[in-house]
């Protein structure tokens, strides 16, 4: 199936759906998707581990249970989003009806990255069926197997004049660009998000970009070094630091950056073993280029005077690099301008927090931003003096599983949000419905009298 012929098959249904599907018909489709993921347990486990050797454990966690608890709270909750919702009238408008109506925007593309392909797929098409468009979905060719396995689970379980899966890589992509979608809900790097933005501009389609970015951790002063690395060393290792909300590197007060990279240490140990190439709770990177970036980035920063504390152990054939935290990287390294997303931690002492929130300030908007403090003010300062897409206070991660919260990025980090109520509306046109019932505008028109004059003069007064 072409690009052109999957965009105009399902566009060819926008008018009829915007009547025949209905909260009803929308949930039935989530059910069916729903039954099938659970249906496949075991092939989307074995696809994830061919993809990233992702343990089972971790494709439940970041993969399956965000798809189904999002289609589970968007069935709970979709008759009230979807609900047009009436509005008070301001003072000028007294004797009208105001509504706001949600509907679909049409047909929507969904582009997605390798990093957790199912999730970043699947997820927002939750949203676009629960706003009730129709989607063709584009994984990514890096992980082909789970690229082959959504397009199966989407041909088994769903309508194919609602859902079209194209496979395909960079040439698929900027041909379905092309074409006229209504909206396009792109995840990946910021550098292709330029890409989408700038093709979304010549159909002036809407746009919702998930992209990724430097995501700093703070230790604060008095922070409980222990709990901070465990969550760290979770948030970081986790799929092999390819993860966008990845703490990416930690700044740390400098009089106890030893104890904490000592306990970073042990974290590690506890959690992968003396050798995490062979335990079965550590992941791999997705391929060879990767792979060679990331050792290059590692033998730069140590060429510049980075000091290892642990890992380093790298095997090409294997797509392996071991858990790796390093010190005094230089500021200049390529490791501290690009988005690692890898499982390299660089550790940077500070002496003063002012200058590590300036620093923040002054870079690209991170899109999650991690504290560890136990101290209200702290918490506070941190928060009012840093922009990023999202916090998280002594925790990593979770807020991407928390569907009452928005998750998207700011500036390079994102545009727009996803999840929840927020999924909903990146799908959806909030459309306003005003009724006339008072002919309310009759004596503001011509010819213009005295009377109108002071009628126009009253309502300046009550209202401007
Ligand atoms: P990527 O931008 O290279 O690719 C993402 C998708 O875009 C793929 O489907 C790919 O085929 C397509 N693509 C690549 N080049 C293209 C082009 N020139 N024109 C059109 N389409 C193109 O990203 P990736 O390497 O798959 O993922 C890593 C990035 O994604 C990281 O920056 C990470 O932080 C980010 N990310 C963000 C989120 C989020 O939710 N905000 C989630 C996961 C990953």
């Amino acid at each position: 199936m072409t690009p052109a012929a999957a965009y105009a098959d399902l566009a060819a249904g926008d008018a009829a759906r915007r009547t025949g599907f209905g909260v009803a018909q929308r949930r039935a489709v989530l059910a069916k998707l729903a039954a099938e993921i659970r249906a496949r347990e075991s092939e989307i486990m074995a696809a994830l581990a061919a993809d990233l050797g992702k343990p089972p454990v971790e494709v439940r966690i970041s993969e399956i249970i965000p798809v189904l608890s999002e289609i589970r709270h968007t069935a709970k909750h979709l008759k009230r989003w979807a609900r047009p919702r009436r509005v008070w009238p301001t003072l000028a408008m007294l004797g009208t009806r105001g509504t706001i109506r949600p509907e679909p925007k049409g047909t929507v593309l969904i582009i997605a990255p390798w990093n957790y392909p199912l999730c970043l797929a699947l997820g927002p098409l939750v949203s676009a069926i629960a706003a009730g468009n129709a989607a063709v979905i584009k994984p990514s060719e890096l992980a082909p197997a789970t690229s082959a396995l959504i397009a199966q689970i989407v041909a088994a379980a769903l309508p194919d004049d609602l859902v079209r899966v194209v496979e395909g890589g960079v040439e698929t992509a900027t041909e379905l660009l092309s074409q006229p979608f209504d909206h396009i809900f792109f995840t990946g790097s910021p550098a292709v998000g330029r890409v989408v933005m700038a093709a979304a501009a010549k159909t002036l389609a809407s746009v919702t970009l998930e992209l990724g970015g430097k995501s700093p951790v703070i230790l604060g002063p008095g922070a409980d070094l222990k709990k901070a690395a465990r969550m760290v060393a979770w948030g970081k290792f986790q799929n092999a630091g390819q993860t966008c909300i990845a703490p990416d590197h930690v700044y740390v007060p400098r009089a106890v950056q030893g104890a904490f990279t000592d306990a970073l240490r042990a974290e590690i140990a506890r959690m992968y073993g003396a050798r995490p190439q062979t335990s079965a709770s550590y992941a791999r990177l997705i391929g060879a280029k990767h792979f060679t970036r990331l050792k290059a980035l590692l033998e730069e920063a140590v060429g510049q005077g980075a000091r290892l504390v642990t890992g380093g152990e790298a095997e090409e054939s294997a797509r392996y690099l071991a858990p790796t935290v390093l010190t005094d990287v230089p500021g200049e390294a390529t490791l501290m301008r690009e988005e690692i997303f890898g499982p390299v931690l660089p550790v940077i002492a500070y002496d003063d927090l002012e200058t590590v929130l300036a620093e923040i300030a002054a870079g690209e908007k991170p899109l999650a931003l991690y504290l560890f403090a136990r101290d209200r003010a702290v918490i506070e300062r941190v928060s009012a003096a840093t922009t990023s897409g999202g916090v998280g206070v002594n925790v990593t991660l979770a807020h991407f599983l928390h569907l009452n919260l928005p998750f998207g990025g700011v500036g390079n980090s994102g545009l727009g949000a996803a999840h929840g109520r927020w999924g909903f509306a990146a799908f959806s046109h909030e459309k306003p419905v005003l009724e006339n019932r008072f002919a309310v505008l009759d004596p503001l028109m011509p010819p213009y009298t005295k009377t109108s004059a002071r009628l126009a003069k009253l309502v300046q007064k009550l209202t401007g």
